[in-house]
């Protein structure tokens, strides 16, 4: 998919709306569409990369600046007392829009266990 294309790029760039959460440089957080939890945000990294699966070493400063960052955004967003972070990534991880981004979750109260053991 090309830049032109993509839904999170046309968000980095202001011609889709969002609700944000966070912006610098290299990074937006902007909440979900379709929320499931009390907290639910995207932190994307402004550069269209596909997902985890495209990261390579020249990644790394951006990529740690968002995993630093995210306890503070979900404080912000009123989980205080921890959050999840989930990333889909390609087929296996179900990963619908291929912008890289990190969905935080998170709520006043615990969240529903990870996928459920056999
Ligand atoms: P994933 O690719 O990890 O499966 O999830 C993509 C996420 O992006 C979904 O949770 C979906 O609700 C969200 N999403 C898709 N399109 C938009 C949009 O146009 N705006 C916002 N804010 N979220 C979106
Ligand atoms: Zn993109």
């Amino acid at each position: 998919m090309t830049t032109d294309n993509c839904i999170f790029c046309k968000i980095v760039r202001g011609e889709v709306s969002s609700r944000k959460v966070y912006e610098d440089d290299e990074l937006l957080a902007f909440h979900d569409i379709q929320p499931v939890a009390p907290v639910h945000f995207l932190l994307v990294t402004k550069e269209h990369i596909d997902s985890m699966a495209g990261l390579d070493a020249r990644h790394a400063g951006v990529m740690g600046r968002m995993m630093v960052m995210v306890h503070k955004l979900a404080a912000e967003q009123g989980s205080t007392d921890g959050f999840r972070i989930v990333c889909n990534t390609g087929r296996v991880g179900c990963q619908d829009v291929f912008h890289l981004h990190v969905h935080v979750l998170g709520g006043p109260g615990p969240l529903p266990g990870m996928i459920a053991r056999a």
